[in-house]
């Protein structure tokens, strides 16, 4: 039997890129996913495509992660429905970016409320029931950026370095009680979020990864997987870099 029969996975921001193949990944080795974006139509369609392609249960949740109610409310939610959550995904993220000088305060704001504030809410809703039950997996989704600063991104990278800390100070507060915590960092990946991009800044991006190739949604879903799998269950307080080798 698969060792994810009858356990419950919960993806931020997996309507769409990296958190919907990670959502998918799960679902793909049947455990039970559910997945959160800010609307309900889009989590919904989300779940029901993974759901359809993999035969498996899987739930969207419309969830805004810089509502501290909210949040709750979701992990409420998802425990209702499923269960205690074994392992959580935060991933929910976005990027409004601009030099420091011109940085409005609520660009600022709104990157940390939903990058960083969210996941200290969502950990620490769901990691009671973990806590309890002397299990669980944290999985939180920080970036390169967050190791080594951007200019013009001065609000992603503080709440991604954040994150780090973050991370690595619930598995200290966790590790004696068989939940781990730790982070990937993606370094450039093809997704709605760098879509953006000018093929300058494409191939700028490109010279600098040794692989000299953008990652998948795909290639990070599966570092995403390891880490929570029993495979993992003595890694705590890591940060596993997704990038091709950029940031080494
Ligand atoms: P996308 O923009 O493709 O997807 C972002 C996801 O987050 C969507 O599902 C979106 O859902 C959800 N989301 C955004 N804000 C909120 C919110 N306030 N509450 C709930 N859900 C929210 O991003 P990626 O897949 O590229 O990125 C995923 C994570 O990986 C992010 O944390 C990002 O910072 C990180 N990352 C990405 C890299 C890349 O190169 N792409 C590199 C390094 C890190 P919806 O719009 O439906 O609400």
């Amino acid at each position: 039997m698969s060792e994810w029969a009858g356990r419950t996975v919960l993806v931020t921001g997996g309507t769409r890129g990296i958190g919907r193949a990670s959502a998918a990944a799960f679902a793909n080795v049947g455990a039970q996913v559910a997945l959160c974006g800010r609307t309900k139509e889009t989590a919904e369609e989300a779940a029901n495509i993974i759901a359809e392609s993999t035969g498996a249960i899987v739930n969207g949740f419309a969830c805004d992660m810089a509502d501290r109610h909210a949040v709750d409310a979701l992990v409420k939610g998802v425990e209702e429905t499923f269960g205690p959550i074994y392992a959580l995904v935060n991933n929910a993220g976005i990027t409004r970016d601009g030099l420091i000088l011109r940085m409005k305060d609520e660009d600022w704001d709104a990157v940390i409320a939903a990058n960083l504030s969210g996941a200290f809410y969502c950990c620490r809703a769901a990691a009671r029931a973990m806590l309890k039950q002397r299990t669980g997996r944290i999985i939180n989704i920080s970036s390169i950026i967050g190791l080594h600063g951007q200019a013009g991104q001065s609000n992603y990278a503080a709440a991604k370095a954040g994150l780090i800390g973050f991370t690595k100070s619930l598995a200290q507060e966790f590790a004696s009680r068989n939940v781990t915590a730790n982070i990937v960092a993606p370094g450039y990946i093809e997704t709605d979020m760098t879509s953006e991009f000018s093929e300058t800044q494409r191939e700028a991006a490109l010279d600098r990864i040794p692989m000299n190739r953008a990652g998948s949604s795909e290639d990070v879903a599966r570092a995403v997987l390891f880490l929570a799998s029993d495979a993992a269950a003595y890694i705590t307080g890591h940060t596993l870099t997704v990038d091709g080798g950029l940031a080494m």
